[in-house]
C-alpha cells in the first residue's frame, strides 16, 4: 500500500505518472492531505475514477484520539493517539503568547534509556513514519480548530534515531502547498547522537537544535543517561561546536536540574565553564518527577543559585515556564499510565 501522507508532490507525482494519471494531480492530492483529509472519495475535484483506482492502492495516515486531558491552568491538550497498527502515542498542544506550538513523538516508545524520563518505561516498539510525526499536528489542529505556528520535535523517541523519517518529515512540515510551517519556529530535541548531530549539520537547517545535556561532566551523565557511555561528554561538546560553526545557529541545551545529582554549585561552575564562549542557550528544568524513577526536584533557591553562576560566566540561561502541569503533559507519563490500566 502506499502512504501517500509521507510523499512530498514530486513524488506523488511520479506516482501518478506510473498509474497512468497525470501529474498535476498531485498538487491537488497533497493539498487535500495537508488540509487534513482523511479520505480519498472526499477529494471531489478528483475523477471518480481515479479516486476508486487511489483507493485501491493507497492509504492516508490517521492518528485517533484515545484519551484527551486539558489543562485547567494555560488551556494545555495532552492527546493520546492510536495508529493503524494498535501502537499508542503522545502529542502534546501548547498555547504560547506567540503562537500555538505542537510537541510530537517521533518513535513508539524509546531506547536511549535515560533514567529520569518516563519514555522508555515501555520500551521500544518502532519508529514512527513521516505521516505520522505529521498527523499528530494535523490531529491536534482538527481538535482544536486552531492554526499552529511551531512544532517541537521532544515528544516520546529520540528523533535522530529515526533519523531519515524525521528529515523526510522536516521537508513535508514546511512545504508552501502542505502546513507551511518555518523551519525557524521547529525544535529538535536529542540526547547526543554525535555521528547524527554531524550529519544534520550539514543539511543546513534553519531548524533548532536542542541537546539534552544533563550533567556538567562524563561521570553525572553516564549515570542518568546510558548514550554517553557510546558518546563521551567531550566527543557531545565537540559536536555541538561543530554545529554551530556549520550552521551559524546557537545550540540549546536543556539541563533538568535533579537534587543531589547534577544541581551544586561546583556542577554549575564546571558548567559553565564547559559552555563559556559557546553559541549557545541553556534551558534548566527543574525534574518532573516521575512517580517510577524516585528523583526529586531542586529547590527553588537552588535553581536560582544555579542560573546565578551560568550567568557569571555569561551563558544566556532561562528557566523553563512548565505547562500542563495539572495533567502532567511531560514526556511518556500518559502513555506509561495508560498501559497500567
Ligand atoms: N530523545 C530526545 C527527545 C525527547 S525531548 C532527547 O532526549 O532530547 C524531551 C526532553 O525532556 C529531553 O530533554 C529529556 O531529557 C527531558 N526529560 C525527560 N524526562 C524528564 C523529566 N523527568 N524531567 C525533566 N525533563 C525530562
Amino acid at each position: 500500500m502506499t502512504d501517500l501522507k509521507s510523499m512530498l508532490p514530486k513524488e506523488i507525482e511520479e506516482y501518478l505518472v506510473n498509474i497512468g494519471e497525470k501529474p498535476f494531480r498531485a498538487k491537488q492530492i497533497f493539498r487535500w492531505i495537508s488540509s487534513g483529509e482523511r479520505e480519498i472519495d472526499n477529494m471531489t475535484d478528483l475523477s471518480v475514477a481515479l479516486r476508486e483506482k487511489l483507493k485501491a492502492d493507497c492509504f492516508i495516515t490517521e492518528a485517533k484520539i484515545v484519551s484527551k486531558l486539558v489543562s485547567k491552568i494555560d488551556g494545555t491538550v495532552k492527546y493520546l493517539f492510536e495508529l493503524a497498527d494498535g501502537e499508542k502515542i503522545e502529542t502534546v498542544f501548547m498555547r504560547y503568547k506567540y503562537g500555538n506550538t505542537v510537541c510530537v513523538s517521533t518513535q513508539a516508545g524509546c531506547r536511549m534509556g535515560c533514567t529520569f524520563c518516563a519514555s522508555p518505561l515501555n520500551g521500544f516498539r518502532r519508529n514512527l513514519t513521516p505521516a505520522e510525526i505529521l498527523e499528530q499536528i494535523m490531529a491536534a489542529m482538527r481538535d482544536t480548530g486552531e492554526r499552529v505556528k511551531g512544532v517541537v520535535l521532544m515528544g516520546i523517541g529520540e528523533p535522530l534515531d529515526n533519523y531519515d523519517n524525521v528529515l523526510r518529515f522536516l521537508e513535508l512540515v514546511h512545504h508552501p502547498d502542505g502546513l507551511n510551517i518555518s523551519h525557524r519556529h521547529i525544535s529538535l530535541s536529542t540526547c547526543g547522537l554525535v555521528d547524527k548531530i554531524d550529519r544534520l549539520a550539514d543539511e543546513h537547517l534553519q531548524i533548532t537544535l536542542s541537546v539534552s545535556l544533563h550533567a556538567p561532566n562524563d561521570d553525572i551523565r553516564r549515570a542518568t543517561m546510558p548514550v554517553a557511555r557510546k558518546y563521551p561528554y567531550e566527543t557531545l561538546i565537540d559536536a555541538c561546536k561543530r554545529y554551530t560553526e556549520k550552521t551559524s545557529r546557537r545550540i540549546s541545551f536543556e539541563y533538568a536540574l535533579i537534587s543531589g545529582v547534577n544541581d551544586s554549585d561546583e556542577n554549575a561552575h564546571q558548567l559553565g565553564r564547559t559552555l563559556s564562549g559557546m553559541l549557545c542557550h541553556v534551558n534548566l528544568i527543574p525534574v518532573n518527577e516521575v512517580k517510577e524513577r524516585g528523583y526529586k526536584k531542586s529547590t527553588r533557591q537552588q535553581v536560582a543559585r544555579f542560573t546565578e553562576i551560568l550567568n557569571s560566566y555569561k551563558i544566556n540561561t532561562t528557566v523553563r515556564r512548565k505547562l500542563g502541569g495539572d495533567i502532567n503533559a511531560s514526556c511518556g507519563q500518559l502513555r506509561a499510565e495508560h498501559r497500567e490500566e
